[in-house]
């Protein structure tokens, strides 16, 4: 497996690999990897890529200013090992001086999108995000990247911003990875002391409740079922940031919860802020 550093390297070095007809799949991470990371990098392999590259890059530029970034967990050793076991070619460990130059000054902004949900609890967050995907995008020019369906927001806005600026990427999504309990993997578990591991666990276990109960009623009134998904949080100490039935494509608000919607939750675990989803 190859390491670059350096993004201009890394872009020649695509470039070739492309020029020979080789298929090209980037896999956007900031690293401290875990099961959930290495499923896309399965799937990616499923798809016939010849070239894995998975970018490892806590992005400061998507971090508000009383955000994780400095205690955002890091192991570059781990996570090199981690991508060659499970099959990726390339990894990409820029740095924040060399991926932002002196003086940058172009970002990249989604702007329907991105206003809700996450978007407005994290200002800033998803120009950051977009910013740094695009940045990615011309640097390995892949014909495919993959994300997971863990980050359902993100994924939608990457695709848009894809549709918007005609970049030439098929976006793909990967299914959600659990612990057994439920747990949806994410860097950030590890900030969860054991008890706050086991309240955690009100998230997954009231988005399972609920596609139980839409497989048996079929259609259910949005706002209850927002009700009662952030009672059963706050009955196990957690602090819900939201709970919000949408479209699934656009993302907007609905009054109907059915087969196709999409229910998100980003609920505090003490200090720590989770995220977890269910498309019905
Ligand atoms: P992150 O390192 O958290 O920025 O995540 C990098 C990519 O991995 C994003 O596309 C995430 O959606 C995806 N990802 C993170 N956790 C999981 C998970 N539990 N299951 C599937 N994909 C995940």
């Amino acid at each position: 497996m190859l390491t670059f550093n350096d993004p201009k390297k890394l872009q020649a070095w695509s470039r070739l690999r492309r020029s020979k007809g080789e298929k090209i799949a980037l896999i956007p991470t900031m690293g401290y990897l875990h099961e959930g990371h290495l499923s896309l990098i399965a799937l990616a392999k499923k798809k016939g890529a010849k070239q894995i590259v998975v970018s490892v890059f806590v992005n400061p530029v998507q971090f508000g200013p009383n955000e994780d970034y400095d205690r955002y967990p890091r192991d570059e050793k781990a996570d090199f090992a981690k991508c060659r076991k499970a099959g990726a070619t390339a990894i990409f460990f820029p740095t924040p001086k060399n991926m932002y130059l002196d003086g940058h000054s172009t970002f990249v902004n989604e702007e329907s999108l991105s206003q809700g949900l996450c978007g407005a609890r994290r200002p800033g967050h998803f120009r950051g995000v977009c910013t740094v995907v695009a940045k990615l995008f011309n640097i390995v020019h892949p014909h495919f990247a993959v994300f997971g369906q863990k980050d359902y927001q993100q994924a939608q806005v990457i695709k848009r911003m894809v549709r918007d600026l005609n970049f030439d990427v098929e976006i793909a999504l990967a299914p959600i990875v659990r612990e057994e309990t439920g747990l949806a993997r994410s860097s950030r578990n590890t900030y969860l002391s054991d008890v706050e591991r086991h309240d955690a666990l009100a998230i997954s276990e009231s988005l399972f409740a609920l596609r139980r109960k839409v497989r048996k009623l079929g259609k259910l009134p949005a706002t209850a079922v927002e009700k009662e998904i952030a009672g059963h949080l706050v009955k196990n100490d957690l602090k819900p940031d939201y709970v919000e039935a949408v479209d699934a494509e656009t993302l907007a608000k609905t009054d109907t919860v059915k087969p196709g919607t999409a229910v998100l939750v980003a609920a505090y675990c003490g200090n720590t802020r989770l995220i977890d989803n269910i498309v019905l």
